[in-house]
């Protein structure tokens, strides 16, 4: 009778390698590569990656369009990518985050995101409002430099008054008939702003 030989058998999935019994992950693939740009460095794809999932554009206020970021870092491509049958038969790439159909292209700049965008860059807080008989007033010297902040970039200003928050359109504040200036404040009728 002879010996049977020791064998242990090792499944290896796709992707996996193995050494002996213990399977092992590879390195991650290569899925960038760098490249200098600028000052900086930028990383580019080798492969698929979910365009909804990754950091690869950005809105640009000033030209109110979605473009591509100048620097991109290898972390802000999402490259969780697996194949999945749709209801023809076809084989697609779809995102494993999102679900995103990579077969289709990707439409940067969803009216939400761009408001969200611009709320954040968009908007000068000005401090130490109060309201009075109809009015809300706030320090000149809070306005004058709320407003030369503001004015470029034709943002809203936001004051807080009670934990409420109120805005104040650039076309309201740039038109002189709108401010009262008095006693060192700037007094603008409540109705001008509005909720936040
Ligand atoms: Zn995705």
């Amino acid at each position: 009778m002879e010996d049977t030989p020791e064998t242990t058998i090792t499944t290896i999935k796709v992707g996996e390698g193995a050494k002996g019994e213990v399977i092992y992950f590879p390195d991650a693939e290569v899925l960038t590569y760098r490249k200098e740009k600028g000052s900086g460095t930028c990383y580019y794809p080798l492969t698929v990656y979910c365009p909804k999932c990754s950091r690869t554009h950005e809105y640009n206020p000033k030209f109110k369009e979605w473009r591509p970021r100048w620097l991109i870092d290898k972390e802000d491509y999402y490259f969780n990518i697996s194949y999945a049958k749709d209801l023809g038969g076809e084989i697609y790439p779809r995102c494993n985050k999102c679900g995103f159909d990579l077969r289709k292209d990707y439409q940067y700049g969803h009216q939400e995101e761009v408001e969200k965008v611009i709320k954040e860059e968009y908007h000068i807080s000005i401090s130490s409002a109060k309201y009075e008989n109809g009015f809300f007033v706030l320090p000149l010297e809070s306005f004058k430099k709320g407003v030369r902040e503001a004015y470029s970039k034709k943002a809203n200003l936001l004051i807080s008054i009670n934990n409420s928050t109120y805005k104040l359109g650039w076309k309201v504040y740039s038109n002189p008939d709108n401010i009262i200036s008095k006693d060192n404040h700037i007094y603008l009728r409540r109705t001008l702003w509005s909720q936040a």
